[in-house]
Formats: C-alpha cells, sequence, structure tokens
C-alpha cells in the first residue's frame, strides 16, 4: 500500500501522527507529512497497513490517500 497526504485538504489535527507515528509525522512548522522513508514505498508490514487504515478512518479531512 501507498500512502500520501492531500496537503489542500489536511487541516493538522496530528490525529494520524497519533495512531500511526510510524508512518506520519508533524514537522516543526506543524504541517504532517508521511515520512521521507515510506514516501512512495509500497508498504507491505500488515500491521503498518492496518494503521494506516485506522488512521485514514480517523482523518477529519478524508486527507489520507491510499493506493493498492
Ligand atoms: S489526520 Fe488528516 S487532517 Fe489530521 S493531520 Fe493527519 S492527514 Fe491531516
Amino acid at each position: 500500500m501507498k500512502v500520501s497526504i492531500d496537503k489542500t485538504k489536511c487541516i493538522m489535527c496530528g490525529s494520524c501522527v497519533a495512531i500511526c507515528p510510524e508512518v506520519f509525522e508533524m514537522k516543526d512548522d506543524g504541517s504532517v507529512d508521511v515520512k521521507d522513508q515510506y514516501k512512495g514505498v509500497d508498504i507491505q508490514d500488515p500491521i503498518l497497513v492496518e494503521k494506516i487504515k485506522q488512521a485514514q478512518l480517523a482523518c477529519p479531512a478524508t486527507a489520507i490517500v491510499t493506493e493498492g
């Protein structure tokens, strides 16, 4: 599964970071993004995939985009 954040939608609430800090991070300026090591990567770890799905469901702005 590949994951990215639509920055035009993200309201920087931090929920995804709280749910899955392995993949999502809040930058010093308060913006939230996928960690560099996971950008464009097809994530296979089933635990991470499940946590990403949970973060996606919890995102109040439907800003988490997944494919695969
Ligand atoms: S949960 Fe959604 S709106 Fe909140 S920081 Fe993450 S991507 Fe942005």
